[in-house]
């Protein structure tokens, strides 16, 4: 069988013609807050209950701090066309550094963090964390941005995470959408980051179409459905759900390249969440595991799993 390209645009199945954005930047006044929202609905009778209520916690405090920051600084207009020109993420995650927006937004929010219930081991790890000086503040950034955390201190970089999450997410919101273009396949037009996870939307217009959500900086971008987001391929494509399940999130597994990333039917469901659902439905993770998939979505509150 011949090779053949990846269409532009997969077919959609109704009667309207998707015309899909290529972003959608993140809106932080409510990404957090419906986040927590979320979190706090999917523990009602769940299994892991407690850390999802610990994580609706969290994602309320990275809601709080925002007022009470300053606004973050973007790279210079010359700096984002230049990036743009060289089909570069003008927000590229591997060349950030510590500025004292970020400094304060990391420090209220481990403030802000010591008021959430949690138990002792969270609450110790957000001890060691808060008790960081600068330069071990700054390293602990560095490994999150790199994804190359410590195994031995995967609970202190969660809340690190979490502050990333919050300063990127200020700073793509202040992006102008049109300027922003195709940087790799499965790759944040803004920062440069991995997805993770991918949703089909109902949005008006887009209905049916697949966008990546970034893991750190929360940009969606379109990206064709049936393709992995990992390698790129279009062959050797499958979907596994969890029998009984709701039928709304999927993984989309690849043969090719032996990775899976999920799809969250948000047409099905406006509910979903990109990080809360991915995290809820870690029972879906270890079927596909093992089926012998490794995930490539990065969600830092599933480092552990
Ligand atoms: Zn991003
Ligand atoms: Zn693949």
């Amino acid at each position: 069988m011949s090779k053949v390209g990846a269409p532009r645009h997969d077919p959609v199945p109704i009667g309207e013609v998707a015309r899909p954005p290529f972003v959608r930047l993140p809106d932080p006044s409510n990404l957090f807050a419906a986040r927590a929202e979320r979190f706090v609905a999917l523990a009602q009778g769940h299994e892991l209950a407690p850390y999802l209520r610990l994580l609706a916690g969290l994602s309320d405090a990275q809601n709080r701090i925002q007022d009470d920051i300053p606004d973050p600084e973007l790279p210079t207009a010359d700096f984002v066309a230049r990036a743009r020109d060289f089909g570069m993420p003008p927000l590229d995650r591997h060349r950030f550094t510590v500025d004292a927006t970020y400094a304060a937004t990391l420090d209220r929010f481990l403030r802000s963090a010591a008021d959430v219930a949690m138990p002792d081991a969270a609450r110790a790890a957000l001890g060691r964390a808060t008790a960081a000086g600068d330069a071990a503040r700054d390293a602990m950034a560095r490994a999150v941005l790199a994804d190359s955390i410590p195994i031995e201190a995967l609970a202190e970089h969660v809340y690190v995470a979490a502050a990333l999450q919050v300063h990127f997410a200020r700073l793509a919101a202040r992006l102008e959408a049109a300027t922003l273009v195709p940087v790799s396949d499965g790759a944040c037009p803004v920062c440069g980051g991995p997805p993770v996870s991918t949703m089909v939307v109902g949005w008006h217009g887009a209905h049916g179409t697949r966008f990546c959500a970034c893991a750190l900086c929360g940009t969606l971008w379109n990206f064709v459905r049936i393709k992995c987001t990992l390698c790129g391929s279009t062959k050797g494509i499958g979907y596994q759900e969890i029998d009984g399940g709701a039928g709304t999130i999927k993984a989309e597994t690849c043969d090719s390249c032996r990775g899976y990333v999920k799809v969250l039917h948000q047409h099905k469901d406006p509910d979903l969440d990109p990080i809360a659902d991915d995290v809820a439905t870690l029972g879906l993770d270890l079927l596909v595991r093992e089926l012998g998939f490794r995930r490539g979505g990065v969600n830092p509150f599933l480092l552990g799993y």
